[in-house]
């Protein structure tokens, strides 16, 4: 058994929705559990979709949405045939329910109508994905995988319950194996004990993905990109990035926790704790190697650059010089927690607690705000962070050059640097 994850851009058009039957074809007999996307940037289309109903614009909430629903019908007309009928009737059912949601009146959370409403594109896509592989001979079965993957209410970053999403697995999963040798559902998503739905958080597919490895005990995860696999940086900001073709656990979750933006950053734990391997293949040309990361130690790795814009350095300097020690500290990190914000970059002195985040004007002015009343806050926004893993400080040098270096931070293993930008 494996599973593979594809993402929005595997699903955006109807060619590459038709590309993906010869990936299929390459692994006839074999049992897979298939997480799928929405098409391309169907998900920002549908969170303005919850920000006019929001804002109680029902008009354009409902005039954006016939966007999205006309999309799908055509993407749906264009590469169904007998398979049409029956395909349209379930995405009438998905547009039914957001459409008489689109109709009501808030009255809860805005984080509770964004997952009710943004859901849907997952829904929406592996329909329409799974109607025609049936068709063109690739048998599966649908899940609607609401009925399988169980969180609690925190919406738009629900948690996974594992015990009641493990029962659900082999009572509704594993006997759809006797009947097909393909499942596919929708990444992203989940549901409540009330039956509401969820989302796990942007780009949350890949960790759909790694739970179900870990439920169904996976030989293997696959993520299907547009790209070659993972490389040691971003290569719209460095021309030179290389493909890596071995990497492990522990390289990539600390690649993605500097924000490097290539696994979702929950989806290791769930394949670490099963020591399940994951492959980051290219859809766009199997051949390509990809990257395989697995829980081995891998040598030689190349320097792994991360390269953030739009940081923001915060410092908290206690009021009356006493010292800034673990409970200031530990106060300051359940405010974090308690905003969903994760520092880039730390620093620790005897009365000044610094650390660097990304900007997000709301969340920092609560946290500026619930500090206030313990520390002087300080707050410098519009820097940019540089992080190196395995670094050459002439690397470091390099990158730095012409910047003004605000704050750095080296480890033996990792140097990290924040620059302003000089005007
Ligand atoms: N469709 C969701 C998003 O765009 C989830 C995902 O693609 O992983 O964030
Ligand atoms: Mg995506």
């Amino acid at each position: 058994m494996q599973v593979f994850k594809f993402g929005g851009a595997s699903v955006s058009t109807t060619e590459r929705i038709r590309a993906l039957v010869p990936i299929f074809h390459q692994f006839r007999d074999q049992q897979l559990l298939v997480v799928i996307s929405a098409m391309g940037k169907t998900t920002n289309a549908l969170e303005k979709v919850a920000h006019a109903f929001y804002d109680v614009n029902r008009d354009a909430a409902l005039q954006l949405f016939q966007e999205i629903k006309q999309q799908h019908l055509q993407t749906a007309g264009d590469l169904l045939n007998t398979g049409y009928a029956a395909c349209e009737e379930q995405l009438t059912n998905f547009f039914t329910e957001v459409e008489w949601l689109l109709h009501d009146q808030p009255v809860q959370s805005f984080d509770y109508y964004y997952d009710q409403i943004v859901c849907i594109g997952e829904l929406l896509s592996t329909a329409i994905v799974s109607a025609f592989l049936n068709e063109a001979g690739i048998l599966n079965q649908w899940l609607d995988v609401r009925d399988v993957l169980r969180t609690d209410d925190n919406f738009r970053d629900a948690n996974i319950d594992w015990e009641y999403s493990a029962l659900k697995v082999n009572q509704v999963v594993n006997p759809l194996f006797s009947k097909t040798s393909i499942v596919l559902t929708q990444g992203f998503i989940g549901s409540t004990d009330e039956n509401e739905s969820t989302t796990l958080g942007r780009e949350g597919s890949d960790y759909s993905a790694a739970v179900f490895a870990n439920l169904l005990d996976a030989s293997a995860q696959t993520i299907w990109k547009d790209v070659a696999g993972v490389m040691n940086a971003d290569p719209k900001c460095f021309p030179d990035a290389q493909l890596i073709s071995t990497l492990n656990y522990t390289e990539v979750i600390e690649m993605a926790y500097y924000g490097a933006q290539v696994i979702h950053p929950k989806t290791i734990k769930p394949l670490q704790n099963k020591s399940i391997p994951l492959q980051v293949k290219c859809f766009l040309d199997t051949s390509l190697p990809g990257t395989l990361i697995h829980n081995k130690p891998v040598k030689d790795l190349p320097p792994i650059i991360v390269w953030k814009e739009n940081q923001v350095l915060l410092q908290f300097k206690s009021k009356d010089f006493s010292f800034v020690g673990e409970q200031p500290v530990a106060q300051l990190y359940q405010t974090f927690a308690h905003l969903s914000l994760r520092p880039n970059m730390t620093q620790n002195g005897a009365i000044s607690f610094t650390c660097v985040l990304d900007d997000n004007p709301e969340k920092m002015d609560e946290l500026a705000h619930s500090a206030a009343g313990q520390f002087e806050v300080t707050v410098e926004k519009g820097l940019s962070l540089l992080t190196i893993r395995h670094f050459i400080p002439e690397l470091f040098e390099k990158l730095s050059a012409g910047k003004k270096l605000v704050l750095k931070q080296e480890t033996t293993e990792t140097v990290q640097g924040l620059f302003r930008s000089e005007t």
